[in-house]
């Protein structure tokens, strides 16, 4: 066998077996940093968990080295950008631990539904306290899932066999995705109102941290369990002690905490919640399959096929490289000005390269550029160059790509154009030097995309502009720099103001309320 493949970390068997099919497998778990340096050269493959770091000095020191395995998840350990630079794929197993998790959450949801811990607690100091642990049916309840990704998924089918009713929010799924799984799509207020059971699934993001705070725990049922075995953080853990110890609430179930061991927590004092040290993805099956799923990545690498989950770049020539640079970063901040300003599920895609990007024969970089950009806001499983396409067909979203001539007058424009069941809204922009965005929907204008902005619509008519900015003034957010465009004196106008301040939720949901204002919205990039 030509191939060598070194086992830095401890996997699991069945995974290293595997591999012995294809290739000379070197199993050395206790191998040290220096001695990796001087050893990586002679190896094609490398496969950790997290105690060894694939350090820079490591990647430089290798001489045929293909891919960096990480049988898990994170790959904190390993240098990507050293990686990508050197043309070595970086994969993971970003599905290995789905299943372990939902099954996570269905012990917390029964051991709140049960009283499963506190009665457990009880037997054991001798008591025998039936009427104090009567519980509910988890039949005919409705369980709310936010967040229906590769864990909500599963959770749903589980609760599903439970005959359970199942409500999703997650604005990044089409109603179709949702009702394969049984599930029905609602707001997040309908949710919260009509869940007997809320579990979490989302990953942490500036959108998504303290997204279940007192506003949310308020509009719960008073019997209502909140699950959490996403991250910490999601939850405001303040307003849940208050919400649980009031009686607000009915009871938590939590695996991860904003701050792990959450040593000192008065949560820890209360019978109503149901804590596990993060121990959702801790099960031998998840690592066993983690390990599986990284050796069949090495042995498709080995044949020359593509593997699935690749977190770095596809290695372009360098002149194909410096032709597309500019263009790359153009695709990467219309898909998060997008992403960031439009509404609803999105269900399509359109992708349209003008001028002479037109004849360009790699748009489809581009185009993987912009998928990957906006699952990428959304979703916690890393999405790459390679699994974008895939990934966004498999959330039901269709993707078209066309080709014009014509570029308004510009050397290249891209135009991205996203439909949701909430409507639709494009963006233009060109890369001459640096990335501009040129029309938002029909109107022209010239904005660098960078900083925090502002966009809104409104009734082209004297003072319109003024108000929007003395609400903004109002707020202490100071405007650097305003682009209007408009189609006609008097019709629906557009506004662009780059600020120098983040703009809260709720001055932007008084900004729309202003008279003669249709929208507007708040991106950062
Ligand atoms: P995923 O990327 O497959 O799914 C995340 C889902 O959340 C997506 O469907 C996305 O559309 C949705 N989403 C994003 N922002 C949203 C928002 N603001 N509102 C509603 N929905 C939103 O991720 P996954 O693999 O299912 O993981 C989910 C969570 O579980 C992550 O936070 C991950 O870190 C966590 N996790 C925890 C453990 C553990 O040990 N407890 C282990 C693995 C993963």
């Amino acid at each position: 066998m030509d191939k060598k493949v070194i086992i830095a970390d401890q996997i699991n068997e069945k995974g290293i077996d595997d591999l012995k099919e294809v290739a000379e497998v070197v199993v050395n778990t206790s191998i040290t940093q220096e001695e990796l340096i001087n050893q990586i050269k002679d190896f094609d493959a490398i496969i950790v968990r997290s105690r060894t770091k694939v350090t820079r000095e490591v990647i430089m020191a290798a001489d045929k080295l293909k891919i960096i395995a990480r049988a898990g998840v994170g790959v904190d350990n390993v240098d990507v950008e050293a990686a990508t630079e050197r043309g070595i794929m970086v994969v993971n197993a970003p599905e290995s631990t789905s299943i372990t998790v939902a099954e996570h959450a269905m012990g917390l949801i029964m051991a709140l539904s049960r009283k499963i811990s506190i009665a457990d607690k009880s037997v054991k100091e001798g008591k025998w306290e039936k009427s104090r642990f009567m519980g509910i049916e988890l039949a005919g309840k409705t369980l709310g899932i936010i967040g229906m990704g590769r864990i909500g998924s599963q959770v749903a089918s589980r609760c599903k066999a439970f005959a359970m009713d199942i409500l999703v929010n997650d604005p990044y799924i089409t109603e179709e995705v949702a009702s394969k799984l049984g599930a029905r799509v609602v707001d997040k207020e309908t949710l919260l109102k009509n869940a007997d059971v809320i579990t979490i699934h989302v990953p942490l993001t500036p959108e998504t941290k303290h997204s279940i705070s007192k506003r949310e725990f308020d509009i719960m049922k008073e019997t209502a369990f909140i699950i959490n075995c996403a991250r910490g953080g999601i939850i405001n853990e303040d307003d849940l002690y208050d919400a649980l110890k009031s009686g607000k609430i009915g009871g938590a179930g939590l695996d991860v905490f904003e701050a792990e061991p959450p040593e000192g927590s008065p949560l820890l004092e209360l019978d109503n919640l149901v804590a596990t040290p993060h121990i959702g993805a801790s099960t031998k099956e998840a690592q066993r399959d983690a390990a599986i799923i990284v050796a069949n990545e090495v042995k498709k690498v080995f044949m020359g096929e593509a593997p699935k989950n690749v977190l770095n770049m596809p290695v372009l020539d360098p002149e194909t490289f410096q032709a597309i640079k500019p263009y790359l970063k153009l695709s990467e901040k219309l898909a998060n000005f997008l992403i960031q300003a439009a509404k609803g599920n999105i269900t399509e895609v359109d992708i349209t390269y003008c001028g002479e990007l037109a004849d360009f024969s790699r748009n489809d970089i581009l185009t993987r550029t912009v998928l990957k950009e906006m699952l990428n806001s959304v979703l916690t499983e890393p999405v790459n160059m390679i699994n974008a396409p895939s990934m966004a067909k498999k959330r039901g979203i269709v993707i078209t790509e066309s080709k014009r001539s014509e570029a308004e007058g510009y050397k290249s424009l891209i135009k991205v154009k996203i439909k949701s069941d909430d409507g639709e809204m494009s963006i233009e922009g060109t890369a001459v030097e640096e990335p501009r965005i040129v029309r938002i929907d029909e109107y022209w204008v010239n904005v660098k995309p960078e900083g925090t902005m502002v966009i809104a619509r409104y009734k082209d008519i004297p003072g319109s502009i003024g108000t929007i900015g003395t609400k903004l003034g109002e707020h202490g957010i100071n405007i650097a720099k305003m682009q209007v465009g408009r189609q006609e004196a008097g019709g629906e106008a557009v506004m662009v103001l780059t600020v120098d301040q983040k703009v809260p939720a709720e001055v932007i949901e008084e900004t729309r309320a202003l008279e003669h204002v249709y929208d507007a919205v708040y991106v950062q990039l």
